[in-house]
């Protein structure tokens, strides 16, 4: 595990940093939030995020904000991507914590966590927490590890094993355990480690930031590709920031018809996408950052495409010819 620990810190490029592994990514964010915010319940601070969170972060805010904290939830424009000037203007006297994700798992956009870095660092007592799970090895970092407090990262997203994942903190920072049991991880997280998990995300995390900027080029070609063939359909919108963009993940809002037939449909020919919603007549439900980025309807309209380095050029042709076929039906 010592080994594990400073192998993942030198890929990163980091020091002055520990690690707590966890069982993912959802656990690392809920650790890192009640780590920190858990230590001002007597009396309740000012803490940021911004509206398009993914739930593991987004719900631990609103239950904190249920408790009595004060909670700002930074807007984003269309394509999901905050103003550094919002961030600025929310900090308060009494702000102790801001948690914003590095590239959102949705919509792919891009939050200026360099910038971010720049505004929270002229406040001392403000920790920074970044979930960098879509991030990490996919998209290269123009900000230093270092400058960050806590880092969520998750094996899965980087073809290491499901169930693992880590929380990587500045030396200085001692976490209230949101887990609570046993000492291990030095009191911050208890209960016996998931050692072969933890060697797997290590292998992860080494290799794929090793291979990054392969894996981003080839990746890069098949989205602009793909991103081509299907801008000007007059049957539906690509959600996404020209400039701030994975290419790992693409959302598309058909006008008028439901995800879900889309997906059926796509199904039917082995090609498997991801919808924010489930949208039976009873419950329609939807992702609530699409609704919140969107509108009810053309969320329940919006499917998700993720990219990796294993798919082919035909397999974005089919996905292309698919999404025409249904389109133009
Ligand atoms: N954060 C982001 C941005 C994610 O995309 C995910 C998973 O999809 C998580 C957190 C949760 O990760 P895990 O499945 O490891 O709990």
């Amino acid at each position: 595990m010592q080994k594990a620990t400073s192998q993942i810190l030198s890929a990163l490029n980091t020091n002055n940093k520990k690690i707590i592994f966890t069982s993912g990514a959802t656990e690392a964010n809920n650790t890192a939030i009640y780590g920190i915010c858990n230590k001002y319940l007597s009396d309740k601070k000012h803490i940021i995020t911004t509206s398009i969170e993914h739930p593991s972060v987004l719900n631990c805010f609103k239950d904190l904000e249920k408790q009595g904290f004060e909670v700002t939830y930074l807007p984003v424009d269309k394509s999901g991507v905050i103003n550094i000037v919002d961030l600025e203007q929310a900090i308060k006297h009494n702000t102790v914590f801001v948690s914003i994700m590095w590239v959102n798992n949705i919509v792919g956009t891009i939050m200026p966590i360099k910038e971010i870095i720049e505004v929270v660092k002229k406040h001392p007592r403000i920790k920074l927490h970044v979930d960098c799970v879509q991030g990490l090895g996919k998209i290269k970092n123009d900000f230093n590890f270092n400058d960050i407090d806590l880092i969520t990262i998750s094996g899965h997203k980087i073809e290491g094993l499901k169930g693992s994942g880590a929380l990587i903190l500045n030396n200085n920072i001692m976490l209230e355990p949101f887990v609570k049991g046993g000492h291990q991880q030095n009191n911050m997280r208890a209960g016996t480690v998931d050692l072969a998990g933890i060697l797997g995300l290590t292998v992860a995390v080494k290799e794929v930031l090793k291979k990054q900027p392969d894996n981003y080029t080839y990746v890069s070609n098949l989205y602009h590709y793909l991103v081509n063939n299907l801008s000007g359909l007059n049957y539906l919108e690509l959600n996404r920031n020209n400039e701030h963009y994975s290419p790992y993940i693409l959302s598309i809002t058909f006008k008028n018809i439901k995800a879900e037939t889309v997906m059926h449909y796509l199904e039917s020919f082995d090609i498997y996408v991801g919808i924010g919603s489930a949208c039976n007549e009873k419950t329609k439900t939807v992702d609530p950052i699409l609704e919140y980025m969107q509108n009810k309807t053309l969320a329940i309209n919006t499917i998700r495409v993720s990219i990796s380095k294993h798919n082919t050029k035909e397999e974005v042709d089919l996905l292309i010819s698919k999404i025409k076929e249904i389109g133009e039906k």
